[in-house]
C-alpha cells in the first residue's frame, strides 16, 4: 500500500510553484524527513511536510512521481523547526520551499545518503575524539547588577530585554546563562540542552566566540561550540549545520541565518545588539532574525509545556519548567523591543552601570559653523587627540564614508564621476586610482584629464575614511608617544578587511598598542571591548539628523552611543573619556540626551513621535518593490497591483500609497520603485498580504507591466 508524502522543495521565488508537492513511497516517511526527489528532469533535496496514506484529492497513483531517496542516517527536523519555517514563510510572504530549503545548509542537496553517512561518521569520531575533560567554568565574579538580571532571568517567562549600558557586562551574562542551560540535564531520552548566540556580524566579534570557547570547551568538549554564518566555506557549513542537528554541538554561535539552525535541544536564544539592521535580511525572504527568535523561543516553550513530562512537574513556580527563554541584549534597544518592554510584553532589565564604575564618556560637540574653513578635524579635538597620545592612550575616529571621496568633479565645465549604470557617483578611491562604484561594483581607473572637456584639473569633493587618514597622519606628522615615538594612524573599513584574517590582525594590532589612532567606518564602533580607548571623534553625522527615513535618528543615536561605548572602558582611565562629536546642528535636541546617556528619555520622545504619525510600533507597514527595466513598467507594475486590490479583504484597513522611484533609482541599470503598505492592524496587514499575493503574480504578466524584471515584499521593512 503506497503513501503520498508532501514535500517540499526550493522553488525559484515566484514560479507560482512553492506549495507542498506530493509524491509517491512505498512506506511511511516521518515528516521532517530529507529527501530526494524527481522534479522535471532533476533530483532535487527535498523536506517531507506531511505524509497521508490516501493519495491527494484529484491525484492518481500513475500522475505522482516516486521519492528517489531518503536519506535515513539523519534524524528528521523536528516539528518545531517545520513550525517555524512555516510562520517564516508565511509572515514574509515567501513559499514554505523557499524558506526550508535557503534554512539548510547548500552542500546538503549535494550529497547522496551514502556521502552523508560518511560525514555522520567522520563526525561522530571527532566528536569522541575531543571528548570533555571535565574541569569547573571559571568567569569573572559577578557584579551586583549581573547577578540581579540573572536572578531575574531565571524566574522569567516574557521574552527578556537586557538593556545594558556599553560596558556594563552583558557578555558575562550571556555566558552564564548559557552555562546554566547547558548544565540543565535534559528529560531522559531527549536531545542535550542547547543554546543559541547570534551576533550581528560574526566577523567583527572573534572576541566573543574566543569568549565562549575558552569558557566551555574545557567542560563541554571541543566540538560543543559551532559557528554558523555565510563567511564559512560549504564544507564548514555543513559540519556546524550536522553537529547542531544530531545534538553534537551545544552552543551555536551565528548571525541572523543561525535563527534557522535545527537545535533539538534549545533552551535559550540570545540575540546580542539586538537593534542591529544586519538582524533583517535584505534578500530572499526579508526575515528579521530577531522577530523570528523571539517567536522560535515561543513555539520551542509550547512544545516543552505540553510534552508529556517523566515523573511528576516541579511543584514551584513556572521557572522550574522546561522551556525556552530569549534574551535581547543592546544598550540601545530597537524601538520595537522597547516598546514592547513598555507594554509589559517584554520583561526589562537594566544593567545601568559599567563593570568597575567607570565613567561613561563626556559629550563634546564641536559646532563647526566656528571652525577654520575646510578643517576635516577642528584644532580643539585634534589638541585633545594629541595630548591622548601622549600619554600613550588611544582614539578612535569615526567617519561612516569609505574611500578617499564621494565624488570626483570638473569644475570647468562640472563633470562628475557619475557610474554609467546607476544614479549614483562612483567613490574615487586613491590607493588604487579607481573610481568605484558602491552600488553595482563598477570600477574604472581614475581619468587623467575630464573626459567631457580635458580639463587636467579635476579634484576630489567631500570625504572619505581613506583621506581622512590620509589628512590625520599629516596632522600628527609631529605627535609623539611616551616612549618618543611617532603616532600611527589606521584605517578599518569594508576595503582594509576584505582579505581574509586582515580583520584580526588590524584588531589585534590596536589590542596591542601598536595603533595610536583608528579611523573607521561603522564597523569600528560596534562591540569591541578596547581597552586603551580614551576618545571617540564622529566627524560628520549630521546626514543622518535630516533624512527622510524615520527610522534615521534610531540609527545615530545607537550609532553615537556605541561609538562613545567604545571609549573609557578600562574604569581607571575612563574618568577623563570623551566622545567628540563635530556637527553644524549643536542645537539638535539628539544631542541633548546623547549628552545625558539617556536612552530612555530618547527613546520615550522618539515613540511619542512614532504613536502620533502612526509608524511602527504603532502600525505596520511592508513595501511592495519592483525592479523593471524602465522606471514606468516598475511603477506601473505596483499601481496596477494596487488598483487590483480594491476588493480584497481588509482593504478598508489598508492604506495604499502611490509607487515612488527608490532613493537611489537605478542600479545596475535596473530601475527600481516601491509602493508603501500601511495598517494600524498586523493581522489586517498579513490577511490582506497574503490575499494579494496571487493577485501580483497575476500583474506580472499584465501589459503594463512589461519590461518588469522582479518584484517582492518586504513586511517590516526596515528603511522606506
Ligand atoms: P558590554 O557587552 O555590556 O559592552 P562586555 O561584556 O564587553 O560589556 O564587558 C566589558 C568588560 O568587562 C569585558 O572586558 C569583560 O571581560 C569585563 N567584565 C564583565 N563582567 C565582569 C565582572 N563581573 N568583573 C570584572 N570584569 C567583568
Ligand atoms: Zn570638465
Ligand atoms: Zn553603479
Amino acid at each position: 500500500m503506497p503513501f503520498w508524502p508532501g514535500v517540499v522543495i526550493a522553488t525559484p521565488a515566484h514560479s507560482g510553484v512553492g506549495g507542498v508537492l506530493s509524491y509517491r513511497s512505498e512506506s511511511p516517511l516521518t515528516p521532517g524527513a530529507l529527501v530526494r526527489v524527481p522534479l522535471g528532469s532533476r533530483e532535487v533535496l527535498g523536506v517531507v511536510w506531511e505524509c497521508p496514506a490516501t493519495p491527494p484529492q484529484g491525484l492518481s497513483e500513475a500522475q505522482t512521481r516516486a521519492v528517489a531517496a531518503v536519506l535515513d542516517g539523519l534524524p528528521p527536523l523536528n516539528g518545531r523547526w517545520r513550525q517555524l519555517v512555516k510562520f517564516a514563510a508565511q509572515y514574509y510572504q515567501r513559499s514554505l520551499g523557499e524558506v526550508a530549503l535557503a534554512a539548510l545548509p547548500p552542500q546538503l542537496r549535494e550529497l547522496d545518503g551514502t556521502q552523508l553517512a560518511r560525514r555522520l561518521k567522520k563526525r561522530a569520531k571527532a566528536a569522541q575524539a575531543a571528548a570533555a575533560t571535565p574541569g569547573g567554568l571559571s568567569g569573572h565574579d559577578l557584579s551586583a547588577e549581573q547577578t540581579e538580571a540573572l536572578n531575574a532571568l531565571a524566574g522569567a517567562s516574557a521574552p527578556v530585554l537586557l538593556f545594558g549600558t556599553t560596558g556594563s557586562g552583558k557578555t558575562e551574562v550571556y555566558l552564564r546563562a548559557t552555562q546554566a542551560v547547558l548544565e540543565t540535564a535534559p528529560p531522559a531520552g531527549e536531545a542535550p540542552t542547547q543554546v543559541l548566540v547570534m551576533v550581528p556580524e560574526i566577523n567583527l566579534t572573534p572576541q566573543l566566540e574566543a569568549r565562549f570557547r575558552e569558557r566551555f570547551e574545557p567542560a563541554f568538549g571541543v566540538g560543543a561550540v559551532v559557528s554558523l554564518h555565510s563567511g564559512m566555506t560549504p564544507a564548514q557549513r555543513l559540519a556546524s549545520w550536522l553537529a547542531a542537528h544530531t545534538g553534537a554541538a551545544r552552543i551555536v554561535l551565528g548571525t541572523r541565518m543561525a535563527v534557522f539552525a535545527s537545535l533539538p535541544g534549545l533552551r535559550l536564544i540570545v540575540v546580542d545588539e539586538e537593534h542591529d539592521p544586519s538582524y533583517k535580511s535584505q534578500e530572499g525572504a526579508r526575515y528579521s532574525a530577531r522577530d523570528l527568535a523571539v517567536y522560535r523561543a515561543k513555539v520551542e516553550s509550547e512544545a516543552l509545556a505540553n510534552a508529556p513530562h517523566p515523573g511528576p512537574l516541579p511543584p514551584a513556580g513556572e521557572g522550574e519548567r522546561p522551556r525556552c527563554q530569549v534574551l535581547l541584549g543592546s544598550a540601545t534597544p530597537s524601538l520595537e523591543s522597547w516598546h514592547a518592554a513598555d507594554q509589559g510584553r517584554y520583561l526589562r532589565l537594566a544593567m545601568p552601570g559599567r563593570v568597575g564604575g567607570g565613567a561613561l564618556p563626556r559629550l563634546r560637540l564641536v559646532d563647526m559653523n566656528h571652525q577654520p574653513k575646510g578643517a576635516a578635524i577642528a584644532p580643539l579635538l585634534l589638541a585633545a587627540m594629541q595630548q591622548r597620545m601622549a600619554r600613550g592612550e588611544q582614539c578612535l575616529v569615526l567617519l561612516n564614508r569609505r574611500g578617499y571621496a564621494p565624488v570626483l568633479a570638473c569644475h570647468a565645465c562640472g563633470w562628475k564621476s557619475g557610474c554609467p549604470h546607476c544614479s549614483a557617483y562612483r567613490v574615487f578611491h586613491k590607493l588604487d586610482r579607481t573610481l568605484r562604484c558602491h552600488h553595482c561594483g563598477f570600477t574604472e581607473r581614475v581619468p587623467r584629464a575630464c573626459p567631457d572637456c580635458g580639463n587636467l584639473d579635476i579634484a576630489p569633493v567631500g570625504r572619505g575614511t581613506e583621506q581622512l587618514e590620509e589628512q590625520l597622519s599629516a596632522l600628527l606628522a609631529d605627535a609623539r608617544r611616551p616612549d618618543g615615538a611617532p603616532v600611527r594612524v589606521a584605517r578599518m573599513d569594508a576595503d582594509t578587511t576584505k582579505a581574509k584574517g586582515s580583520l584580526q590582525a588590524q584588531l589585534a594590532a590596536l589590542h596591542s598598542g601598536a595603533v595610536d589612532v583608528l579611523v573607521g567606518t561603522q564597523m569600528v564602533a560596534k562591540g569591541h571591548d578596547f581597552r586603551r580607548i580614551t576618545l571617540v571623534a564622529s566627524i560628520n553625522a549630521d546626514a543622518a539628523l535630516f533624512a527622510s527615513d524615520h527610522r534615521a535618528p534610531e540609527r545615530l543615536f545607537a550609532l553615537l552611543m556605541q561609538a562613545a561605548g567604545r571609549a573609557g572602558r578600562d574604569a581607571a582611565q575612563s574618568g577623563a573619556s570623551e566622545m567628540w562629536v563635530q556637527t553644524w546642528h549643536p542645537q539638535h535636541p539628539l544631542f541633548a540626551t546623547l549628552k545625558q546617556h539617556d536612552f530612555p528619555a530618547f527613546a520615550a520622545s522618539e515613540l511619542r513621535e512614532r504613536e502620533i504619525a502612526g509608524m511602527p510600533p504603532f502600525g505596520f507597514q511592508a513595501l511592495l518593490r519592483a525592479d523593471a527595466r524602465t522606471q514606468a513598467a516598475a511603477q506601473a507594475f505596483l499601481n496596477l497591483a494596487a488598483e487590483l486590490a480594491a476588493d480584497l479583504p481588509q482593504r478598508e484597513q489598508i492604506t495604499l500609497y502611490p509607487a515612488v522611484p527608490l532613493t537611489i533609482q537605478r542600479v545596475a541599470q535596473v530601475e527600481r520603485a516601491q509602493l508603501l503598505v500601511e495598517s494600524a492592524s498586523r493581522g489586517a496587514l498579513q490577511r490582506f498580504l497574503s490575499a494579494w499575493q496571487p493577485v501580483l503574480h497575476a500583474c506580472r504578466s499584465a501589459p503594463e507591466a512589461r519590461g518588469l524584471v522582479r518584484w517582492a515584499v518586504d513586511v517590516d521593512p526596515l528603511s522606506i
